[in-house]
């Protein structure tokens, strides 16, 4: 952990870091409870009164120096990732890459959080809004982008002026601690970034209940969200989660098959399908339904399994068993509902390897009854549904619970602007499987979260706003 400036190398509990590629035992961290939350607290709350009183374009340099060196210690960061949570290397270098490019987008942008200054409607009065830091700021975050969910928060927290505790997942702190490296390297004021490791049941209810924490930002899942939302109502502090999503991907017959092809294997199978923003249901125009198919079966058949260490590795394993048996469940629910297994539909096994693998699977016939259809399924599974009508497939695209991301593939612009209007959900990609960018925002509607991450509408999750009156008469 890494408290007030200080590694805490060991306590009285331990965290075992296995690697879910191989079981193997990979690293034993200290972890902290209640006491050691409060005492991180303390700590913020201290650096805060420094913290806020420095220049937006000091705080920026910090951020700017934290990017660089996690660009410099790209592969030592990555390989943490990979070993502690299975995604293939090259995709944990571009998870470094993004998260570095946020940190120094922020970096920045902490010159730029400007007031208002309002016309008055009396004589003599002068009327201005100041932003100002939220204050100490808890941020709790989930496995699947260990390092990126940490910079997403803690970046625009700490341009804003905010000083952070981040709790992260308790299977993933290896990539965190060497994040909280590149601080320390940096030379951040002690205080200012705080990492406590530990079990939420202990650090979860202090980071809530104690008042000095004025701000919550949570990514995980929408009911632990909600249980979150609950606790941080008792004393008012201002929250933003980022929460589970269940995306549709439209391919409608104008679209370019192969483009629309290409953009169902990122967004379905790039980490597994272990990804909020992951397609959960492709809905395809019935008279291209055949060969649409086809194609993606093809390539989803030469996706590569296997542990992420390894070169050329596409899918690696599931976090652990307790995924890997809610994706079997799901594939066994909608072949009970008339799915037809096109490619995989079982579990991946090879000499070396862990039982937490799936392979890469598409299941057609799809309909509404399935669980699959509804439920996140977390995994590599990509069920594929038809249609006929433009008004009908928008309205089963939207999800009475998840407004998170949406993807379509249409030629015809009129249409991807009214899908635009009609998609409740948070972030659009129309002939786009990488709607996501530093300086635009990401989040969703509905039990998909509350509140934006990136762009200058993420820095608003961390500033107040002031309003000042002033009678100027002489
Ligand atoms: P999770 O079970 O909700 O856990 C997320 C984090 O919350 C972990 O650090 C977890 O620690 C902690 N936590 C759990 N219960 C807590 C409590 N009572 N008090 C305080 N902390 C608590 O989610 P997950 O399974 O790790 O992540 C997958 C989910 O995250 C999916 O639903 C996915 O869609 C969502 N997600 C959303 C976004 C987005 O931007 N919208 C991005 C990524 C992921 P413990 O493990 O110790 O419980």
């Amino acid at each position: 952990m890494y408290i007030n400036g200080r590694w805490i190398e060991s306590t009285e509990h331990t965290i075992e870091i296995i690697n879910p590629a191989t079981g193997e035992h990979v690293q034993e961290v200290a972890a902290g409870g209640q006491k050691e939350t409060k005492e991180t607290i303390d700590a913020a709350k201290q650096a805060f009164k420094m913290w806020k009183n420095k220049t937006g374009k000091e705080r920026g340099q910090y951020l700017k120096e934290i990017a660089r060196l996690m660009v410099e210690k790209k592969d030592v960061l990555a390989e943490a990732i990979t070993k502690e949570m299975g995604k293939p290397f090259e995709d944990a270098k571009r998870e470094i890459l993004v998260a570095a490019d946020y940190t120094e987008w922020y970096g920045e942008e902490a010159k730029r959080v400007y007031g208002d200054v309002i016309p008055a409607s009396v004589p003599d009065k002068h009327l201005m809004v100041v932003r100002q830091p939220v204050g100490v700021t808890a941020a709790i975050t989930p496995w699947n982008f260990p390092v990126s969910m940490i910079t997403r928060k803690i970046a625009p927290a700490l341009a804003a002026g905010c000083t952070v505790i981040i709790k992260p997942a308790p299977s993933t702190p290896l990539s965190a601690i060497e994040v909280f490296k590149c601080f320390h390297e940096a030379g951040l004021p002690e205080g200012v970034a705080n990492l406590i490791i530990g079990p939420a049941e202990e650090i979860g209810p202090e980071l809530t209940s104690n008042k000095d924490v004025r701000k919550l930002t949570f990514t995980g899942s929408t009911n632990v969200g909600k249980h979150l939302m609950r606790e941080s109502a008792t004393n008012v502090k201002k929250v933003s989660m980022e929460l589970g999503g269940h995306a549709p991907f439209l391919v409608f017959e104008d679209a370019d098959i192969d483009e629309a092809v290409k953009g169902a294997l990122l967004t379905k199978f790039k980490n597994a399908g272990q990804t909020c923003i992951s397609t959960n249901r492709v809905y395809v125009a019935e008279s291209i339904a055949e060969v649409f198919q086809r194609k993606l079966t093809e390539k989803v058949a030469e996706l590569k399994v296997g542990n992420g260490m390894e070169a050329g590795v596409d899918v690696g394993p599931l976090v652990n068993e307790q995924a890997l048996e809610k994706v079997q469940d799901h594939v066994a629910d909608a072949i009970k509902h008339g799915g037809e297994v096109l490619v995989g539909g079982n579990t991946f096994e090879k000499e070396g390897l862990s039982g937490n693998f799936y392979q890469p699977t598409v299941i057609a016939n799809a309909n509404e009854s399935m669980k699959i259809a509804t439920e996140e399924t977390f995994g590599p599974v990509l069920p594929v549904f038809t249609f006929t009508n433009e008004d009908d497939v928008i309205e089963r695209a939207n999800h009475d619970r998840y407004g998170l991301a949406a993807y379509c593939y249409t030629k015809d612009m009129s249409r991807g602007y009214h899908l635009m209007n009609e998609l409740e959900y948070g972030i659009i990609g129309i002939n786009d499987p990488g709607p996501v960018a530093a300086q635009a925002p990401f989040g969703g509607v509905k039990e998909s979260g509350v509140g934006r991450e990136g762009g200058k509408h993420g820095m608003d999750e961390f500033v107040e706003e002031k309003f000042v009156s002033m009678n100027v008469k002489r």
